[in-house]
């Protein structure tokens, strides 16, 4: 299962918030902790998409695992955001290994990651796919179910529903087509993120003036707590509400 985070702050890095930590995303590519749900590694692919101050977001994602990427760790060390979403992924058995299955997805000012998978696909989409206009079918990123979910998502943002309720319903609908799914996705626009712990693991890490929603704590530092499956959180920078999936 792919491993991904979100962050909302001071500007840093990408090499501080990817690359440097203990237990980073890097590191996570090749020695994840936690791979509830199949899968060993995350080589499949990577992305990471950030906003150059505050401008439209800038999206680099390849299918090969981001350890043997030396373009990426140089560009790392000299790229500073304040909002970062990243992912590395463990592709589910059969889905397509291209750079356009990596994500973070993305339309507009909207970054989008899925850590998980959708059971029975692709049959048990069908229903939920069919309410989707035709074009956004045949212009899928890619053929996973993680670009589906996007779509999905996608959908409900184009028609004006706010961003946690069309993470919750999106999470909520596709769960009931598809028992025993994991659904951990994460939404961002750069100044608001959205969470959800829906199957698998999902901590986070909120300071007065910056946010982190994590897959996996990335160091043994204090301050990090897990956030209990079927919640979901929308944090800014400086503001953090999370209950249930439900409830949003
Ligand atoms: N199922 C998705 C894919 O194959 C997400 C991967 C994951 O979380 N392992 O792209």
């Amino acid at each position: 299962m792919c491993r991904h985070l979100a962050y909302l702050g001071p500007p840093v890095t990408l090499r501080e918030l990817l690359f440097d930590p203990p237990h980073s995303l890097l590191r996570q590519s090749w020695a994840p902790r936690d791979m509830r749900g199949g899968g060993t590694i995350n080589a499949d692919g990577f992305g990471i998409g950030w906003y150059p101050d505050g401008a439209a977001p800038v999206r680099y994602r390849r299918a090969q695992p981001i350890w043997s990427d030396p373009t990426i760790a140089e560009l790392a060390a000299v790229t500073s955001a304040g909002a970062v979403l990243a992912a590395v992924r463990s592709a589910t058995v059969g889905m397509a290994i291209v750079d356009t299955a990596a994500a973070p997805f993305t339309e507009g000012r909207w970054l989008f990651s899925h850590n998980g998978v959708v059971r029975g696909w692709p049959d048990s989409m069908v229903p939920l796919a069919a309410e989707l206009p035709v074009r956004d079918l045949l212009t899928l990123d890619a053929t996973t179910d993680s670009a589906l979910l996007w779509a999905l998502v996608r959908d409900r943002l184009r028609a004006g529903v706010a961003p946690a309720r069309a993470v919750a319903e999106t999470v909520t609908s596709v769960a009931a087509a598809a028992p025993g799914s994991r659904l951990n996705v994460l939404l961002t626009d750069g100044h608001t993120v959205v969470a959800s712990a829906a199957g698998h693991a999902l901590s986070l890490r909120a300071t007065p003036a910056s946010v982190l929603l994590v897959s996996e704590p990335h160091d043994d530092e204090p301050g990090w707590r897990e956030v209990p499956d079927g919640q979901l959180v929308q944090a800014t920078a400086t503001e953090l509400r999370q209950q249930a999936l439900a409830a949003w």
